[in-house]
C-alpha cells in the first residue's frame, strides 16, 4: 500500500464515509475508503433504525442523488412505519427498524461492487502536506496514501472517551480505540474544536424478556420504502414491544444521580436535547411518573433488544436495578451496558458550503465530526463532501444545495451559518419551505442534479425519466380538462355552485376527492399506474401553497442571492456593530441570504453589506 495514489481519500467507513466514497466514485474519480477495519463499514453505533421525522426526508434525498443509504435500509428493514401518517405528506417521515447484520453486509457488498472505489484498512494518524495543502494521509504502520482531496469522517472517534458511571476510558465507541493522533495533528491547523457527548442504552437479551403482557407494535401493512428504485421488502418483518418506566425506576435513578457520569461531573461535553438520557428525563420531567420504552429487535434472527428511551451513563449495577424494575424486564439479562461518549467536534462555521475546511486546502469534513448526531445527517453530509471533493478534482463547479431545494441544503446552511450548541439533528420544523421539500418528491427535486452531474445510474435515470413522463402527461390531461360545478356534482363531487369552471388538478386538491373519483370524467386516465395517481394527488394538494412558496423563494433569491466574495472585508464596513462584524468574519457567509440568517443580523446591517457589495462589484 506504499505510495498509492488516489483522487479522493475518505477517512472513516461509517455513514458519512460510505456515502462520501460512493458519491466521489460515482462522479468517476479514483477513490479510497480508508477505515480502521473492513467490518466497520455500515456499522450502526447506536439504534438499529434509519429514518424518522426529518431524517426520513434526508434518506429520500440521498437516494434521489443515487446514494446508498436508502437502498441498503430497504434491504435491511424489518419493521417499516410511516411516522405522522395522519398528518399531511409534507411532515410524514418514513422510518425502518433495521437488521444490523444485514445492513452491514449489504453496505459492504455495494461498496465492494462500486467502480472506482477501493477499501483500505488502516488508521490515519497524520496528513501529508505541501505548503498549506493536504495531499495524503499517513497510516499508523507508516504507509502513505496520496490523494488530491481528503474527506475526514471520523465520527465520535476524535479524542473519544467512554463513560460508565465513574469509570472512564478512551474509546471511539464500544470496542474501538479513539483517534487521538489525528486530533492532535489537527490542532496544528488551529481547527476550532469543541466537545460534545451522546449516550446509548444497555442492550438486552430478548429471550429473557417477558413479552406476554407487553403491547406489540407491528409495522405498516403497506410499507413505505426509502429508495425510489424499490417497491418491495426482502427481510422478514418483526414487531417492536412497548413498556414503560415507573416510579420505582425513577426512584432508583434519582438516588444514584451522583454516580451517573453525566450528573457526577465526569463529562463536560453538551448532549443532544432531543435524545435525552433516562437520567435527564427523570430530572427534567420530574412531574412525569412514567416514560415510554420501545423494545426494538436488532435483527430478525438476533436476540439482542435495543430499549429505545433509556440511554444512560449510570454504573452497571444501577443499570441492572432500574432495568429490572420495568414491567416485562424483571429478569432481563443485560448483554452490553449503556454508556456515554464524549468526543471532539469541529465548529462547522469553519467550513464552506462544500464542507471544505477553510484555511487548509484539500480537506473536507463530514458527519458527526461537524457537530451533528444521527446516521442520516452524517450520510447527507457525506454526499455533499463526496460530490464536491470529486467535482473539485474534475475542475467542475462546486455542488451547492440550498434551503429551497432540500433538507440537505437546510442542514448545510444551518451548520455553516450558525454552528451548533448541542448535537444537531434534523427536524421538519427546520425547513421553512417544507411544503415543497416533501419526502415523496425528493426525486423530482434532486435526481435532475444527479443526472446533470453524471453520477446517476442508468437504471435510476431511466426510471426517473419514465416517471416524469407519466406524471407530465397525467397532469397535462388534468390541467386541460375543465368542469362546471354541475358536471362535478353529477360525478358526486360536492362543490360550490358558483358557475366557475375548475381544472382536474384544482378538483384533485379538494379534501376527499381522489384520482379514482375524478378518473371517469377524463378519458384515457384509467390506465394510470397507482404510484402516479398517488403522486399527482399529493402534487395537486400542495400546488397552490407551492406556487406561493415559489414566489417567496424567487423574491428571496432576487434580494439575497448576492454572492459575497471570500475575501470580503466585513470589518471595514462602518455602521455595523462590532459583534456583527466578528460574527460575519467568523462565519464568512457565502451570500446575503446566509448573512441574513446570522444570529442578531438586522435589516439595517444587511442594507450596509448590500451597499458595500454593490460598490465593490
Ligand atoms: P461513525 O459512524 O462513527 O463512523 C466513523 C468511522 O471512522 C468508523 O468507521 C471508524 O472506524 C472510522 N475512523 C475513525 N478514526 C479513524 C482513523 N483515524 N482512521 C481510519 N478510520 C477512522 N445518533 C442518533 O441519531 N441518536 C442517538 O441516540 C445516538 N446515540 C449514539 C450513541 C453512541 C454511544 C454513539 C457512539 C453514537 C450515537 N449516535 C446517535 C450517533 C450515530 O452513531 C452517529 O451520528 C453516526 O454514526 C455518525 O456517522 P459518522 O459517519 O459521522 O461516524
Amino acid at each position: 500500500m506504499k505510495h498509492s495514489i488516489f483522487d479522493v481519500i475518505v477517512v472513516g467507513g461509517g455513514h458519512a464515509g460510505t456515502e462520501a466514497a460512493h458519491a466521489a466514485a460515482r462522479m468517476g474519480v479514483k477513490t479510497a475508503l480508508l477505515t480502521l477495519h473492513r467490518r466497520d463499514i455500515g456499522v450502526m453505533s447506536c439504534n438499529p433504525a434509519i429514518g424518522g421525522l426529518g431524517k426520513g426526508h434526508l434518506v429520500r434525498e440521498i437516494d434521489a442523488l443515487d446514494g446508498v443509504m436508502g437502498r441498503v435500509a430497504d434491504k435491511a428493514g424489518i419493521q417499516f412505519r410511516l411516522l405522522n401518517r395522519r398528518k399531511g405528506p409534507a411532515v410524514q417521515g418514513p422510518r425502518a427498524q433495521a437488521d444490523r447484520a444485514i445492513y452491514r453486509t449489504e453496505m459492504l457488498k455495494l461498496t465492494e461492487a462500486q467502480e472506482n472505489l477501493q477499501i483500505v484498512e488502516g488508521e490515519a494518524v497524520d496528513f501529508l502536506m505541501s505548503d498549506n495543502c493536504i495531499n495524503g494521509v499517513v497510516l499508523s504502520d507508516g504507509a502513505e496514501i496520496h490523494g488530491r482531496k481528503i474527506i475526514l469522517t471520523s465520527g465520535t472517534f476524535l479524542r473519544g472517551v467512554i463513560h460508565i458511571g465513574d469509570i472512564s476510558r478512551p474509546g471511539g465507541r464500544m470496542g474501538d480505540r479513539p483517534s487521538v493522533k489525528l486530533a492532535e495533528r489537527m490542532d496544528d491547523f488551529e481547527v476550532p474544536f469543541g466537545r460534545l457527548k451522546t449516550g446509548t442504552p444497555p442492550r438486552l437479551d430478548g429471550r429473557t424478556i417477558d413479552w406476554s403482557g407487553l403491547d406489540l407494535q407491528p409495522g405498516d401493512d403497506d410499507p413505505t420504502l426509502f429508495s425510489f428504485l424499490n417497491n418491495r421488502i426482502s427481510a422478514p418483518q418483526v414487531s417492536c414491544g412497548i413498556t414503560h418506566t415507573n416510579e420505582r425506576t425513577h426512584d432508583i435513578i434519582q438516588k444514584n444521580l451522583s454516580r451517573s457520569a453525566m450528573y457526577g461531573g465526569h463529562i463536560d461535553g453538551v448532549g443532544p436535547r432531543y435524545c435525552p438520557s433516562i437520567e435527564d428525563k427523570v430530572v427534567r420531567f420530574s412531574d412525569k411518573s412514567s416514560h415510554q420504552i420501545f423494545l426494538e429487535p436488532e435483527g430478525a434472527t438476533d436476540h439482542t433488544i435495543y430499549p429505545n428511551g433509556i440511554s444512560t451513563s449510570l454504573p452497571e449495577d444501577v443499570q441492572e436495578d432500574y432495568v429490572h424494575s420495568i414491567f416485562g424486564l424483571e429478569n432481563a439479562v443485560i448483554l452490553q451496558p449503556g454508556y456515554a461518549i464524549e468526543y471532539d467536534y469541529v465548529d462547522p462555521r469553519s467550513l464552506s458550503l462544500d464542507l471544505s475546511l477553510r484555511g487548509v486546502e484539500g480537506l473536507y469534513l463530514a458527519g458527526q465530526i461537524n457537530g451533528t448526531t444521527g446516521y442520516e445527517e452524517a450520510a447527507a453530509q457525506g454526499m455533499v463532501a463526496g460530490l464536491n471533493a470529486a467535482a473539485s478534482c474534475l475542475d467542475k463547479e462546486p455542488v451547492n444545495f440550498s434551503r429551497s431545494n432540500s433538507y440537505i441544503g437546510v442542514m448545510i446552511d444551518d451548520l455553516t451559518t450558525n454552528g451548533v450548541t448541542e448535537p444537531y439533528r434534523m427536524f421538519t420544523s427546520r425547513a421553512e419551505f417544507r411544503l415543497s421539500l416533501r419526502a415523496d418528491n425528493a426525486d423530482q427535486r434532486l435526481t435532475p442534479i444527479s443526472i446533470s452531474l453524471g453520477c446517476c445510474s442508468q437504471e435510476r435515470k431511466e426510471k426517473f425519466l419514465s416517471k416524469m413522463d407519466q406524471l407530465g402527461s397525467t397532469k397535462y390531461a388534468l390541467e386541460s380538462s375543465k368542469y362546471t360545478p354541475k358536471q362535478l356534482l353529477s360525478a358526486g363531487i360536492k362543490v360550490s355552485q358558483d358557475g366557475n369552471r375548475r381544472t382536474g388538478m384544482d378538483v384533485l386538491a379538494f379534501p376527499d376527492v381522489t384520482f379514482e373519483t375524478l378518473a371517469p370524467l377524463i378519458t384515457g386516465l384509467d390506465q394510470t399506474k397507482p404510484e402516479i395517481r398517488r403522486q399527482v394527488e399529493r402534487d395537486a394538494l400542495y400546488a397552490t401553497y407551492i406556487e406561493r412558496q415559489k414566489r417567496e423563494i424567487d423574491a428571496m433569491k432576487r434580494d439575497e442571492g448576492h454572492v459575497i466574495p471570500v475575501d470580503f472585508d466585513f470589518s471595514s464596513i462602518s455602521g455595523l456593530s462590532n459583534e456583527l462584524k466578528t460574527k460575519l468574519c467568523v462565519t464568512k457567509p457565502h451570500d446575503l441570504a446566509q448573512a441574513a440568517r446570522i444570529d442578531g443580523m438586522t435589516p439595517a446591517g444587511l442594507a450596509l453589506i448590500l451597499a458595500r457589495l454593490r460598490r465593490d462589484t
